[in-house]
């Protein structure tokens, strides 16, 4: 036992100073792999050995505990905005009035970086971090500590506590390489991609799921210490007291002397803003001296001894080369414009959405047309307008295809729709090969080892031509295709083997049918028994469902009337495929009214699955544990902060097995 509490205390004293080490001194001693390593193998022992717990461990930003809601609470120093300006005349005016104020043109400014994410409010006593708000309204704010405190370089301790009592303010945001690398990752798990690096950190700080707040690259960067007790000349100082305290304040700040120096450095980082690592969406001239920022108080909603000097989207001109139109799954087409490749916003931009065929026809495009691109902050750049001066000549207009790009059928518009469709569901490639995917991807029947490369060589190779082709896969031959060795074929067969016992909602989901999305297959599933009742169904006894409106019951006719479709049904039948609705028999309230909140990594079934496993049984699943809550299923890496709650309530907790005794 001793051995075991030695270990843990060594594990918490070797991550506290990588997180020193990385955080505060730029030092990146060991690979994340490495890092990470460390941190699992602390966050089993304590997990295994509650005796030990500590709120301070450094295993507590994995994340872990949560509150019900959050709790709005008032901030001791108000949080104010910032005024803020486009112009060098605005900011000419504002230079102006603080003179005039100050009564002197003897001062400096300290220029700094605008970052681009949710402020934040951390107040720290004793060296420890007590709360920390979002700014709310400026007086209260909601309180997110827990959040917070699963952002590793926010620091729960401080090794350096130069002032006893503060607060300090930043910005949490997400680097754009972490947030490309998040993106990829969502990708390849089928979940939605998310926009922009601003609205995922601001979003995610208000989650209610800190385990899924630790999920997020989200990182702090403090601009601003408030606090009663400092009696430090420059705000500057300030940001270097911050720093040695352990915070992490990027070191992008000046400190110049006129209104010139504030626009060379206005102008340097609108021309150089790009090539950082991270967004901002302008810089902030504060007055350096801290007697003359009191000297200048407060407006209602803004200091007066600070601005913002905010730069503009980025908007470039390029040539427009010509325009692909996509077929999706669905068989909708989609207009791509190819540019002649341009930098915007630090990333080259070859290609801009046009949405749908509406907005294309709007434009009036001309092949060579000089187009206005805008990266707003979204992935996917969109075309904002046309250089009427520059354009291609009018018979290079760009039409809209009447056939379908990939199989030629003819191209059909329903009046109540944005986009044309193709309507060779069966024969068109990308909607075969969507089809596929959609119902091998996560959410859908979760094949491993079947990705979206795979799909297509398969297809390729005329090994996959429909969903039921999975279920008769020739595997020696697959074997025989480059890239996939034994090990991947194995893979694949037990990805499909596990397939033949998900859930009939998930299959159901699977099949693509359109309109039908994961939503409405639930409450399809609330209502039926298996899928022959849903093939009898007419359109008005669908609609009568829960949510499913006349377009999703007329979609849903419409496919069971076909022949193929339904030889598709019988062939997963024959694989063995779940067509039964479980939940309608004996399984479905054997959880009714149970409240459940999961939590940690289980061995034999995925969070998603124990997720589906009790709400098919007519559980329900809450993100925090409360008083309401019945059982706290736990795995591995239980989050330390549930797992207290847990105790203190006296919520039962149970494993994998438990809850599936619970179930039968
Ligand atoms: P706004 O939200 O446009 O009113 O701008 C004010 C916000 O800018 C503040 O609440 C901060 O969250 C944010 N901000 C980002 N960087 C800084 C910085 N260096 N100094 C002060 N505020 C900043």
């Amino acid at each position: 036992m001793n051995e075991i509490k030695s270990r843990i205390f060594e594990l918490r004293k070797i991550i506290n100073n990588h997180n020193h080490n990385y955080y505060d001194l730029d030092k990146n001693l060991i690979s994340d792999f490495e890092y990470d390593k460390l941190l699992n193998e602390l966050v089993k022992l304590e997990s295994k050995h509650p005796e030990f717990y500590d709120e301070n461990s450094p295993s507590n930003r994995v994340g872990g505990g949560l509150s019900d809601k959050f709790n709005s609470e008032s901030h001791v120093f108000q949080m104010y905005s910032l005024d803020n300006t486009y112009s060098s005349e605005e900011l000419e005016s504002w230079y102006t009035r603080v003179v005039k104020i100050l009564n002197t043109d003897n001062f400096e400014f300290c220029c700094e970086l605008k970052y681009d994410g949710a402020s934040v409010n951390l107040m720290y006593e004793d060296g420890k971090l007590l709360r920390a708000l979002t700014r709310g309204d400026g007086t209260q704010g909601d309180n997110i500590t827990n959040n917070i405190k699963t952002i590793r370089s926010v620091p729960i301790k401080l090794n350096n506590n130069i002032i006893n009592k503060f607060e300090i303010r930043g910005e949490i945001i997400i680097r754009n390489d972490s947030f490309k690398k998040l993106n990829r990752k969502r990708e390849k798990l089928g979940e939605p991609l998310f926009k922009n690096p601003r609205n995922t950190a601001s979003g995610s700080i208000k989650l209610l799921d800190s385990d899924e707040v630790a999920r997020r690259p989200l990182e702090c960067f403090l601009y601003s210490i408030v606090s009663d007790e400092v009696k430090i000349k420059n705000h500057s100082e300030l940001l270097s007291v911050a720093r040695k305290m352990g915070f992490d304040v990027p070191k992008y700040e000046r400190v110049v002397d006129g209104l010139n120096g504030v626009r060379d450095y206005i102008d340097f980082w609108d021309k150089n803003r790009s090539s950082l690592p991270f967004e901002i969406d302008g810089i902030v001239i504060k007055i350096n001296n801290i007697d003359f920022q009191k000297k200048l108080g407060f407006t209602s909603k803004f200091p007066r001894w600070a601005i913002a000097y905010k730069y503009k989207a980025e908007n470039l001109a390029t040539k427009l080369n010509s325009i692909s139109f996509n077929v999706g799954r669905t068989g909708a087409i989609t207009p791509v414009a190819n540019l002649k490749p341009v930098l915007i916003s630090g990333s080259t931009v070859k290609r801009a959405s046009l949405h749908s065929f509406d907005q294309m026809m709007k434009l009036r495009l001309r092949v060579n047309d000089r187009v206005y691109v805008e990266k707003g902050g979204e992935i996917i750049p969109k075309i904002t307008g046309i250089d009427y001066n520059n354009r291609g000549f009018e018979n290079d207009e760009i039409k809209f295809p009447t056939n379908c790009p990939e199989c030629g059928t003819k191209l059909e518009k329903l009046d109540s729709e944005a986009n044309f469709y193709c309507a060779n569901t069966k024969g068109c490639r990308p909607q075969v090969i969507g089809r596929i995917q959609h119902f091998v991807s996560r959410k859908a029947m979760n094949i491993e080892g079947l990705g979206d490369e795979t799909i297509k060589l398969l297809y390729n190779k005329g090994y996959l031509r429909n969903i039921s082709d999975i279920y008769n896969l020739d595997y020696n031959s697959i074997s025989l295709i480059e890239g996939h060795a034994d090990k991947s074929v194995d893979n694949l067969k037990m990805g499909i083997e596990d397939s033949k016992s998900k859930p009939f909602q998930k299959v159901l989901y699977g099949l693509g049918i359109r309109y039908v999305g994961e939503s409405a297959s639930k409450k399809i599933l609330k209502k039926i028994k298996s899928i022959d009742e849903l093939m009898l169904m007419d359109l008005e006894s669908l609609s009568e469902i829960d949510e499913i409106g006349e377009k999703t019951a007329y979609s849903i006719t419409e496919f069971f009337k076909d022949e193929e479709n339904r030889n598709l049904i019988d062939k997963l039948k024959l694989a063995g495929l779940v067509f039964i609705n479980n939940n309608k028999d004996n399984t479905s309230s054997s959880l009714s009214n149970l409240t459940f909140v999961i939590s940690g990594v289980f061995d034999i079934h995925s969070r998603d699955e124990i997720k589906d496993l009790i709400e098919i049984n007519g559980g329900k699943i809450s993100s925090s544990v409360s008083s309401n809550t019945n059982y706290l299923v736990a795995g591995n890496n239980l989050g330390p902060a549930k797992y207290a709650k847990a105790n203190d309530l006296g919520v039962p907790i149970i494993n994998e097995m438990s809850l599936i005794d619970l179930i039968s």
